[in-house]
């Protein structure tokens, strides 16, 4: 069959294979307006393993209806070696020879032998400038920010023979009607049984974090940026019928923003008939402000949460304004453990070189998350990550949006360095670096089979395991590791499960 748009997506290099949003969103929106689209996923594995059948499969696909083929970048590798979404394990300089190959003889070919099909790129990754530089002459357009509204101007800019500017940017998609967003998954886009989906809720978010960089923060919670129950419902339904998911990521910035939100969802969910799983970006202020949203979520099937936390020093996370105050957000962390159960996940984010933070406050607190003295299961740690005022002015960066501290250096207390990086009174980006990498390890060795595989998003990617094994329930996955045998045991069905997974996808797209 030939189609209108063939896109490229997927999570380079991930432990077990997940499917991000980005891509197939596009593809629906494009599929409601009558366009035929094929996703390619878990692309940088087929470059790298059966490249050629991907030319051969693509090239089948070309007609004269084609518009466009698109590079979804926002996790994807298209250059060098695998990166594991870790921006330090890129090597710099990459070039158009350090892309897959069969992938370059794919654009050659495209772009000398079907010049009516654009080359499209899409998001805000690690290596989209790479992509956007090496593929400067032949890219038609880079699509930035929430891309429903933008995609629709390009095709039919195309359609109608109206050159489309090289960068489209757009933050909030204002056309699009999201509240009454249809299922984003499609039969064709072969979904395994038992796979774990994104879903979103919602988009924004009500707050305005100083060190933020997200689009369409602060915004009001109204409902255009909200789903409706019957959307909501329908999706999880679609789902559950055609792909038997029951396990979801919650994309929204902040999952639990309001109670009657929350509530919405657990209507959806109980209309299904159906026990779920869900993993969230949850704000603790909320729940302790909100302490009824604890039970209600633990209710429509919330195991495992990502907060993010930053500092447990009041002073500095008032100054970013999330000042809950350290006894409070603990004693919530603790409410929601024993609501929830032990083997839910709580994951707390934490930033070091906020301002006032000094190593002696730091060391107060990270002691206690070292020690096991929260109820959080897993951490991550990093230092304050700020772009530079000259990347700022020079736009040689995929950011669209800066944070107050980017924009604001100096009235918070940082001052920019001449290699581009910043310090303060109390800490130099470097020292912040290697604090924040040994309150990691510290953590770790703490515990003796721990695994960062369950931490964070992966904790819900881990269910990606009912795909080899549907019996698998989320307390067998996320029982506690005793001893060797078990966690050598765990790592082998995780890495069979990969393997598989993969297989099973490439037997149904190629
Ligand atoms: S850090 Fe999270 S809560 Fe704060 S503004 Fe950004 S998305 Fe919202």
């Amino acid at each position: 069959m030939k189609y209108n748009a063939i896109l490229f997506t997927d999570i380079s290099d991930y432990f077990l294979p997940m499917r991000v949003h980005g891509a197939y969103n596009i593809a629906a929106h494009l599929r409601e307006h009558g366009y035929t689209v094929k996703i390619i996923d878990h692309q940088a594995w087929l470059w790298e393993n059966h490249g050629k059948e991907l030319v051969n499969l693509v090239e089948s696909m070309i007609g004269a209806e084609t518009i466009f083929i698109g590079f979804s970048s926002t996790f994807s590798r298209y250059f060098g070696e695998p990166f594991y979404m870790k921006p330090r394990n890129i090597k710099p300089g990459l070039k158009k020879k350090d892309c897959f190959p069969y992938m370059l003889e794919l654009i050659s070919r495209v772009y000398l032998m079907h010049p009516h099909v654009k080359l499209l790129l899409g998001g805000q990754g690690l290596q989209t400038v790479t992509f956007y530089e090496q593929f400067k002459d032949e890219l038609d357009c880079w699509i930035r920010g929430l891309g429903e509204d933008s995609i629709l101007t390009f095709v039919r800019n195309v359609e109608q023979g109206i050159e489309n500017p090289p960068i489209i940017s757009d933050a909030a998609s204002p056309i699009f009607d999201f509240h009454n967003q249809r299922n984003v998954f499609d039969i064709e886009d072969n979904i395994l049984q038992h796979e774990v989906l994104p879903l979103a809720i919602s988009r924004g978010c009500s707050f305005r974090c100083k060190f933020c960089t997200y689009p369409l923060i602060g915004r009001n919670s109204s409902e255009e940026y909200i789903r409706s129950e019957e959307s909501i419902y329908s999706e999880l339904m679609y789902n559950y019928e055609n792909f038997s998911t029951s396990s979801y990521m919650i994309t929204d910035d902040t999952f639990n923003e309001t109670t009657y939100k929350v509530e919405r969802v657990l209507r959806a969910v109980e209309r299904t008939g159906v026990d779920m799983n869900f993993w969230a970006y949850t704000r603790i202020e909320l729940l302790h402000k909100f302490p009824e949203q604890i039970e209600l979520l633990g209710q429509m099937g919330m195991k495992a949460s990502f907060f993010g936390l930053e500092s447990l020093y009041e002073p500095s996370a008032k100054a970013i304004g999330k000042g809950l105050g350290r006894d409070k957000t603990l004693d919530t962390l603790q409410h929601v453990k024993d609501s929830w159960g032990d083997t839910s996940s709580l994951h707390g984010s934490f930033i070091i070189g906020l301002p006032y933070e000094t190593r002696e406050t730091a060391d107060e607190w990270t002691k206690m998350l070292i020690e096991g003295e929260t109820a959080l299961d897993t951490i991550s740690c990093n230092f304050l990550g700020m772009t530079s005022d000259y990347i700022i002015k020079s736009g040689h960066t995929t950011k669209t949006f800066f944070s107050e501290f980017d924009l604001n250096k100096e009235k918070y207390g940082y001052k920019e360095t001449p290699d581009g990086k910043w310090e303060n009174k109390h800490w130099t980006w470097e020292e912040a670096d290697l604090y924040a990498k040994d309150v990691l390890k510290s953590f770790a060795e703490r515990r003796p089979y721990f695994t960062w595989i369950k931490s964070a998003q992966s904790s819900m990617a881990c269910m990606n395991l009912k795909v080899t094994n549907p019996e698998l329930t989320w307390e067998d996955i996320h029982k506690p590791i005793n001893n060797d045998d078990e966690a050598n045991e765990f790592e082998s069905m995780i890495n069979n499960s990969r393997d598989i997974i993969l297989d099973m996808y490439k037997e149904k797209v190629l």
